[in-house]
């Protein structure tokens, strides 16, 4: 699927219309987005419009670039996406950075003079390889800490550079000085950096020159597309999540209009059986990080079945298969300690908790899987420490899911407490957790209304027409 291009990895993108998503958000949006377009493409005079991060696989900004980039396509620009290339020593610290800027200390591990120098020496690669391809004039935007030290080399190439952050902290702290410490010297000559929320712009990028963009949710990918019941079954019992057998074949629309099928299975760690199909399922599914707190998770639906709350409900804490998401060296490590964690708990409540680790061989193949596992939850929880946006939440919710999430981050962006899901006003607290699950658990007409809430808040918000006028709005400006 990843194609190389002078040495550095170009993700093929497909062109869609946008014009389908009319029937969802209505002809207004789409064609004041089309104008705006139309007036960016004229500023751009056929120069093209790169992204560049460090996965194409796994987590946020790999699923929003996925989704957004056909549009762009799709709407006449020369839209395309490289894959930066970085050894072990790299994506450690770059990692340790992520957890920084979440205010978290990560590995604890140093961010001083040698780790600038591992960090510079892979910027400079990746930037002599883009640059041999990129056009002085041409856009270039950088995503997220991996990629914010190639910004010197291609602003003195001639390109015209935007770096995204899609990480933040709710307030400052001395780890969240430290990680902006290490990367203010390379965004000093960013014309403009795009952050999620007004909170997460740092010192060093002052207001005058960052703009805020939050993220979307395209609703035709495998991840989000409309998805029977029937074919939901096939797809989790294919993939070994429950135990539904079913007449219906496990299949899906690819983001290029084929038929795609889900054939592999789920890595689930289990003491019992699977889940039947009657069985309500509590589900949250992320990247395997301490930062989603899947042990506490775990720890909050011990604590309702503690408290003697009558529910036949099971956990399933998904992930992707850890060898998978090449940005994220600490998957293993976390997915570990939730397995010790999983087998210390008394064996009555292990056998209702499912660790599942999603396949990733084929990235549509995972998405329809996540879409089907999300579709049958009952609820859906995101009970994150720290969270950047929460693009699960944005998932389960365009699905019209009852959500109980963190209010960190962008979670209460998306949420509001009472009308669109429920939010935590303490993540770590299991006693919150667990009654905000109990209140779910046991009215089937609040979850509905809260799932109805949700979608619309969704459709109105976070849906890639948004988004979209808003890239276009800031193409026109630096066109
Ligand atoms: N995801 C996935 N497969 C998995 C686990 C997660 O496709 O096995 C996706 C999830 O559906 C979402 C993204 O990874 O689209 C996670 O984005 P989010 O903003 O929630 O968190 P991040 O990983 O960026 O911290």
């Amino acid at each position: 699927m990843i194609e190389s291009m002078a040495g550095l990895r170009e993700v093929p993108i497909a062109s869609q219309p946008i014009d389908r998503l009319i029937p969802l958000v209505g002809e207004e949006p789409v064609a004041r987005l089309k104008a705006k377009a139309d007036a960016a493409r004229g500023a751009l005079e056929g120069r093209r419009l790169w992204n560049v991060n460090s996965t194409a696989l796994g987590g946020g900004v790999a699923e929003m670039l996925h989704s957004l980039m056909p549009y762009v396509r799709g709407m006449g620009f020369d839209a395309r996406w490289a894959v930066i290339e970085g050894n072990d020593d790299f994506f450690r610290l770059t990692k340790r950075l992520h957890h920084a800027l979440h205010g978290s200390r990560g590995d604890g591990s140093d961010l001083g003079d040698s780790e600038r120098a591992v960090y510079e020496a892979v910027a400079q690669e990746n930037a002599a390889r883009l640059g041999e391809v990129v056009r002085p004039g041409d856009l270039v935007l950088l995503h997220d800490p991996q990629t914010a030290g190639m910004a010197p080399h291609l602003i003195a190439q001639g390109a015209i550079v935007i770096w995204r952050c899609h990480v933040g902290n709710d307030e400052p702290g001395p780890e969240v000085d430290l990680g902006w410490d290490f990367l203010a010297p390379y965004l000093e000559k960013v014309p403009v950096n795009v952050f999620t929320r007004e909170q997460y712009i740092p010192d060093c990028c002052d207001h005058g020159r960052s703009v805020i963009v939050p993220p979307s949710i395209d609703p035709f990918s495998p991840k989000n597309q409309e998805m029977s019941d029937e074919t939901a079954r096939a797809i989790l019992d294919k993939a070994g999540i429950v135990d539904a057998p079913s007449e219906t074949a496990p299949v899906f629309t690819r983001q290029d209009g084929s038929a795609g099928r889900v054939d592999r299975q789920a890595d689930v760690v289990r003491s019992g059986s699977a889940p039947g199909w009657d069985t309500p399922l509590i589900v949250q599914i992320s990247r395997w990080d301490p930062l989603k707190d899947p042990v506490g998770v775990m720890r909050g639906f011990v604590r309702l079945l503690e408290r003697g709350f009558e529910t036949n409900a099971e956990l399933i804490v998904a992930g992707p298969n850890v060898a998978a998401v090449s940005d994220d060296p600490e998957g293993k490590g976390t997915l570990d300690e939730v397995e010790a964690a999983w087998r210390r708990l008394p064996e009555s409540y292990r056998e209702r908790v499912h660790l599942a680790c999603l396949p990733m061989d084929d990235g549509e193949e995972n998405a329809a899987i996540v879409n089907a596992l999300q579709r049958h939850a009952t609820i859906i929880v995101q009970k994150s420490l720290k969270e950047g946006f929460g693009l699960t939440v944005t998932e389960a919710m365009w699905k019209a899911r009852p959500v109980v999430g963190s209010a960190v981050g962008g979670i209460p962006d998306q949420i509001e407490d009472g009308v669109s899901g429920l939010l935590l006003s303490d993540p770590e607290d299991a006693d919150e957790f667990a009654s905000a699950l109990e209140r779910l658990l046991g009215d089937e007409e609040l979850r509905a209304k809260l799932g109805d809430k949700a979608r619309e808040r969704v459709r109105e918000r976070f849906l890639a027409t948004r988004h979209l006028l808003q890239y276009a709005q800031l193409l026109e400006r630096l066109g």
